[in-house]
């Protein structure tokens, strides 16, 4: 059996939907565990001692570089990106996505190049739209994009936005989600190369980029006459067929569900979950 890992992407009611599947999960998973959570920039960071009373497998605050095993659960830190590389942790105040970091776009991006089809994606309850670019990297490289079913969720706006954009491979209740997880672990993936851009992404979040590669990923985008909401400088549309996507060349990323009002010219806004 291949690599395999588990990302978990949530938003508003997250904590309680993180939890019943963490509680759920069984102590010989032979894979980690991602957890992005959004919360507000100084928060406390209560998610690891929450889902530590609930499980036996190990639930880590990474550090910077911390090693990835499997059985354990590895859970974002408020106000930073949380990315995989080489079998480590590595924490990035790259630029924000959607309003947010950690964000669950950024995380899921990085599980597909590190596992290719060993991936697995999935996105809980909350507002707006983050998880679904990430699942469109990770169903890319061959992984598997999963869904709380939208009736099942206390906000359904992310999974029903992935489920718009994305080929999902299993809509499911909150209840089905940890014997799926449980259960795709075991199985053999096939691998997919990854696209120049979704590693030249993957390294603006990380906070690596070089100037080359913003350059060369703005090259196959548009300019539009947009601004961007949170440095004013020019926003581009990605060429990404499936879901109307835009950056501006310092990293800030926007779906049009976040970019929202905020495209006609009016002020930067706050994360839309704070
Ligand atoms: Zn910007």
């Amino acid at each position: 059996v291949k690599n395999r890992a588990i990302a978990i992407g949530a938003s508003t009611d997250g904590i309680a939907a993180i939890s019943r599947i963490v509680a759920a999960l069984p102590t010989d998973l032979a894979a980690p565990v991602f957890v992005v959570q959004h919360v507000g920039r100084r928060s406390s960071g209560q998610l690891p001692g929450i889902l530590r009373n609930l499980t036996n497998l190990l639930v880590i605050a990474p550090e910077q570089g911390e090693l990835i095993e499997p059985a354990r659960i590895y859970v974002a830190p408020p106000d930073q990106h949380m990315v995989v590389h080489e079998g480590r942790i590595h924490l990035s105040r790259g630029p924000e996505e959607n309003y947010t970091r950690p964000s669950v776009d950024v995380l899921f991006r990085s599980v597909a190049l590190a596992y290719g089809a060993g991936s697995i994606g999935v996105v809980l309850t909350g507002y707006l739209s983050d998880g679904t670019v990430g699942l469109l990297a990770i169903k890319d490289r061959g992984g598997v994009a999963i869904v709380q079913d939208p009736c099942d969720a206390g906000v359904p706006g992310m999974p029903g936005s992935a489920l718009a954009h994305v080929a999902i491979d299993h809509r499911c209740k909150l209840d089905d989600l940890a014997p799926l997880l449980a259960r795709l672990v075991g199985e053999d993936p096939v691998d997919v190369p990854a696209r120049e851009q979704l590693v030249i992404e993957d390294r603006i979040a990380a906070g690596r980029a070089t100037t080359a590669d913003v350059a060369a990923l703005l090259a196959t985008a548009t300019r539009t006459t947009f601004r961007c909401p949170r440095c004013w400088h020019p926003l581009y549309a990605l060429a990404e067929p499936r879901i109307r996507r835009y950056r501006c060349a310092r990293g800030h990323a926007f779906t049009t569900a976040s970019l929202g009002e905020a495209v006609d010219g009016s002020r930067p806004r706050a994360a839309p979950w704070a």
